[in-house]
């Protein structure tokens, strides 16, 4: 029944073709064997490519790192030519100022010499002027007064007048050949007085008749200007100085006396175009070396230059440490990223083999199996079938599509399936590794026929796991049809060797007919092994069959009489054909058939009430009679009675027919 309806199952499960292939991996996994070639193609210049292409993206990433460091070593750059602009604007308008300054105080000076002029009790009140007007100004370094002869006619220091003589400085010399009243910034010279470097600021005063009376002079200690350049902080090598238009340094910090005074070379100076207030330039320094960014700022009303420099290694310090770190920093991250994509494409690449190994072996295999005319199914290990070769169609009439997906036993024979299962379950929990077994199938067209499957497990995957079953089922119809075909031309029957049904059945009509001549009774014994089923169930179906041949051997010990016949009836009944032997002695003989059974002491695992194997025996006695009615049927079915009382009773027990067949016929003729 069970078989009949899953048969139907299946047949309607064929519509719903399943085009899987048979790998035994992953569902996913199945579609490689199809894809084989382009894959196979594809993957060649994977590596290559996916190694390029992470070389070329590690190759952007610290280009695009350095491109930005670049654009911030050009900020910081900007940046500090900015600041040493802006510095220039600052330094150039203190010395504009101080110059300015010293200005109006010679001014002052020179209009009081030309008003009061240089008469005895009009310098008598200059020398008080002057210290007040050089203690009023601080940043004045002294204030003097010399006349047309270059005589010393007032100081703002305590010195002895009549030792010096001025006549021969250069601004003297200007002012005596210039008859301008602007002022004259001079170039740094050493004091007379003091000894120290000074820059001369000087203006000319004339006499009432407009000829030369001499000159007025502040002066400004050098220092002054170094102090405050010094108060800027412009790196190890920067250079802050105060150039005159004709190129002769008039300040400087750091101070170098050296310097002080003399004419500084084109370098610099030179790159000022006039009219230009400021202007930037780079240069290495052709005195220490050092390469600087310059500012070069132009007074718009003295005839000086403040020059800004700072050494671009101090600009770019800073910038050099920040780069290096996060440039070792992107460094790092570039590798990491290479190496972790690196090991991803290796991975790729080796499960990419790995794919292509098993689809070559899968091809193999469906080679191997396509070819074959035995049919080969790859089993699931939910019990479904994975692959179906092409000759299922020749060996049980239905196409590989058909039985790819659906369940492996509807095809089946019922009385076969669990056998089978059993078998597959053992499998695949690894107890068996490969099997071979007799079954019965249904073929699509020509109904039932006898196979023999070989069955072997697969494993798969890392662990090694048992992934599914190989069967390779051939058709052996023909082989059994011979053996059971020779066996029945024997009368014996194929499993147990005894009588087969065939000889029974001749066996009883003859006897039946002998008895009736010679007036003797007929016994029938039939025997049914108690619960076979589950014996079948709990042990497999061949155990089943050793178990029958062992039955019937035993079966066959306890007849004793050459007249008597022992016959497999069918499945797990068998008869005892017992001529001339009345229901006592069949009762008797039953009854050695049943402790027969029993002594055999075969396990029946089936737990319980039921330790061992057993059989329930119904016994039945005819009388048969010429022109009687009856027949050896009548027989047959008084015993099969007397065995279902048996079964009902409990089992592993005797019971005789009631029923008298023939008895009053024998009554009527004795
Ligand atoms: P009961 O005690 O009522 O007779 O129970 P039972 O299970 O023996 O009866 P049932 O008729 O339901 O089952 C008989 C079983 O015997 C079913 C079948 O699989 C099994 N069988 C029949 N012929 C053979 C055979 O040749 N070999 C084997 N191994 N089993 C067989
Ligand atoms: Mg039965
Ligand atoms: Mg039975």
């Amino acid at each position: 029944m069970c078989g009949g309806l899953c048969w139907q199952q299946a047949r309607r499960n064929a519509g719903n073709i399943n085009l899987r292939l048979p790998f035994c991996g992953p569902p996913g996994d199945s579609m490689v064997a199809s894809n084989a070639t382009p894959s196979l193609k594809l993957h060649r210049h994977f590596r290559p490519l996916a190694l390029g292409l992470i070389a070329l993206v590690c190759l952007s990433f610290l280009g695009l790192g350095s491109w930005r460091e670049w654009v911030l070593r050009d900020v910081e750059l900007r940046g500090a030519e900015t600041e040493i602009s802006n510095l220039s604007q600052s330094l150039i308008r203190h010395a504009d100022d101080t110059v300015e300054i010293a200005d109006i105080v010679l001014s002052g000076l020179a209009l009081r010499l030309e008003m009061q002029g240089t008469s005895a009790p009009a310098l008598r009140t200059l020398k008080d002027f002057i210290v007040l007007r050089k203690q009023a100004v601080g940043r004045l370094r002294g204030l003097f007064v010399y006349d047309s002869t270059g005589r010393w006619l007032a100081a703002s220091e305590e010195v002895d007048l009549n030792r010096f003589n001025n006549a021969d400085r250069d601004y003297f010399r200007h002012h005596q050949a210039n008859s301008s009243s602007t002022v004259h910034v001079g170039q740094p010279i050493r004091s007379r007085s003091g000894g120290q470097w000074i820059l001369p600021i000087s203006k000319r005063f004339n006499n009432p008749d407009g000829s030369f009376g001499g000159v007025v002079l502040a002066t400004i200690d050098v220092t002054f200007f170094s102090d405050f350049f010094r108060t800027f902080d412009l790196g190890q090598h920067g250079v802050i100085a105060l150039v005159a238009a004709d190129r002769v340094i008039l300040a400087r910090h750091p101070i170098d006396e050296q310097a002080l005074g003399r004419q500084i070379g084109m370098t610099v100076a030179g790159r000022a175009e006039p009219g230009e207030t400021v202007r930037l330039v780079t240069l290495v320094s052709p005195v220490d070396g050092v390469e600087r960014v310059n500012a070069l700022r132009r007074s718009s009303i003295n005839p000086f230059y403040i020059v800004v420099a700072m050494s671009r290694d101090d600009i770019l310090a800073a910038w050099r440490k920040g780069a290096a770190e996060r440039m070792a920093l992107s460094a790092v991250l570039t590798l990491i990223v290479a190496l972790l994509a690196i090991s991803t494409v290796r991975r790729v690449d080796e499960r990419h083999k790995i794919l292509m190994a098993l689809a070559s072996s899968e091809a193999e295999f469906r080679l191997l199996a396509e070819g074959a005319n035995d049919m080969v199914t790859r089993i699931n290990p939910d019990g479904t079938v994975a692959y179906a070769s092409p000759s299922s169609l020749d060996v049980i009439g239905l196409h590989p599509e058909q039985l790819v997906g659906s369940s492996t036993l509807p095809n089946i024979h019922p009385d076969d399936q669990q056998a089978v299962a059993t078998l597959i379950v053992a499998l695949r929990r690894g107890d068996l590794v490969k099997t071979k077994i007799s079954h019965r199938m249904r073929h699509l067209e020509r109904g039932e026929i006898w196979v023999e499957s070989s069955l072997r497990v697969t494993r798969g995957g890392v662990d090694g796991k048992v992934n599914g079953v190989i069967a390779v089922t051939r058709d052996v119809t023909q082989h059994k049809l011979r053996e059971v075909g020779l066996a029945d031309l024997a009368g014996k029957d194929g499993l147990t060797g005894i009588a087969n049904r065939r000889t029974f059945d001749q066996t009883l009509a003859t006897e039946w007919l002998r008895c009736q001549r010679e007036r003797q009774c007929l016994s029938l014994l039939m025997i049914d092994v108690d619960h076979f089923k589950r014996y079948n169930d709990a042990h497999g179906h061949q155990a089943g069959d050793e178990c029958l041949r062992r039955v019937a051997s035993a079966l066959g010990v306890t007849i004793l009489r050459p007249a008597d016949l022992v016959a497999r009836y069918g499945g797990e009944e068998f008869a005892i054909l017992l001529p001339g032997t009345d229901a006592a002695g069949a009762r008797e003989v039953g009854e050695k058939v049943r402790a027969a059974v029993e002594a055999l002491a075969l396990p029946h695992g089936a737990g319980g009430s039921l330790p061992f194997v057993t059989a329930s025996i119904g016994c039945a006695t005819a009388w048969p009679k010429v022109l009687d009615p009856l027949s050896h049927n009548d027989l047959v079915e008084a015993a099969d009675r007397a065995l279902y009382m048996a079964k009902h009773a409990g089992r592993n027990r005797v019971e005789t027919s009631p029923e008298l067949i023939g008895a009053g016929q024998r009554r009527l003729s004795a």
